[in-house]
């Protein structure tokens, strides 16, 4: 039997960059016709950042003989999909895990943070890795050198201040990535929280300075809420959901008919 083309996480044995790629387990040469360049890249995988070429293990049935090629390298354990289904529970228990252990994430699971915050936000965040530092040809790559700018930052601000001042993030993006690398540490900084609040929609200045005080000063506030949910993570949820359930009753009092502004645009 031939197996379909499966997508994998391969961590990279010589610099360590976890990226995405795809193989086939199994090839039948009687059933497939495969170009040799096809075979080649079904069967092994190169790093985007270091070149390092990696056997995968494909098993090759070519009617006379079946070959099999020791992988140099270890499967991770592929997505489930109805885990990935309920997001944000993938972000916080199995992102933050990775995050937390490798320092590291693929462009897969920092681009599930990006949609989780804002959706339609992708296609700029991806614009700005790609052109930092002089322009990188690689998402997994510019994923890479920006977990490692994070992870090599000593304290909060010097971690908001990598992703704001050196890779042009906006607050709301910025603290979203951050909830989800260091969920102790950080939330996210949204309207309906700030709303809750009552305060707080100055926070996203343009001066760095001005904008840590007044992001500070909105996390103690998110911390000082909801007494009753000791873990910060859900505070947030608390504040939001709060939010989006009074603006649901106040639309069917009014039946709709007031202009109601996208809270995140
Ligand atoms: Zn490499």
């Amino acid at each position: 039997m031939t197996s379909p083309p499966k997508s994998i996480t391969v961590c990279c044995p010589n610099c360590h960059l976890y990226y995405e790629d795809w193989w086939r387990p199994s090839i039948n040469y009687s059933l497939d016709h495969f170009d040799d360049d096809y075979l080649e890249s079904a069967s092994s995988s190169t790093c985007p950042r270091c070149s390092t070429k990696l056997r995968l293990g494909t098993l090759e049935n070519t009617g006379d003989e079946l070959l099999f090629n020791e992988p140099s390298w270890e499967p991770a354990t592929s997505l489930d999909y109805v885990q990935y289904y309920d997001i944000e529970g993938y972000l916080f228990n199995v992102v933050s895990t990775r995050y937390a252990r490798d320092k590291a994430l693929t462009a897969f699971d920092f681009f599930s943070i990006v949609v989780w915050k804002a959706n339609r936000a992708k296609s700029i965040v991806a614009r700005r890795l790609l052109a930092h530092g002089g322009g990188q040809e690689n998402l997994e790559v510019a994923v890479a050198s920006l977990m490692a700018a994070i992870s090599g930052a000593k304290e909060p601000r010097e971690r908001l201040s990598v992703l704001i001042k050196d890779w042009g993030f906006r607050l709301p993006m910025a603290s979203a990535i951050l909830t989800v690398l260091y969920p102790e540490d950080f939330t996210v900084y949204d309207v309906r929280a700030c709303d809750e609040l009552g305060g707080f929609k100055d926070a996203n200045a343009a001066d760095f300075q001005t904008l840590w005080e007044r992001y500070s000063a909105y996390i103690t506030a998110v911390r000082n809420s909801a007494p009753e949910y000791p873990r910060l993570r859900d505070k947030d949820r608390y504040l939001w959901g709060k939010s989006s359930a009074s603006q649901l009753k106040a639309d069917i009092l009014a039946s709709f008919r007031r202009e109601v502004p996208d809270a995140e645009a």
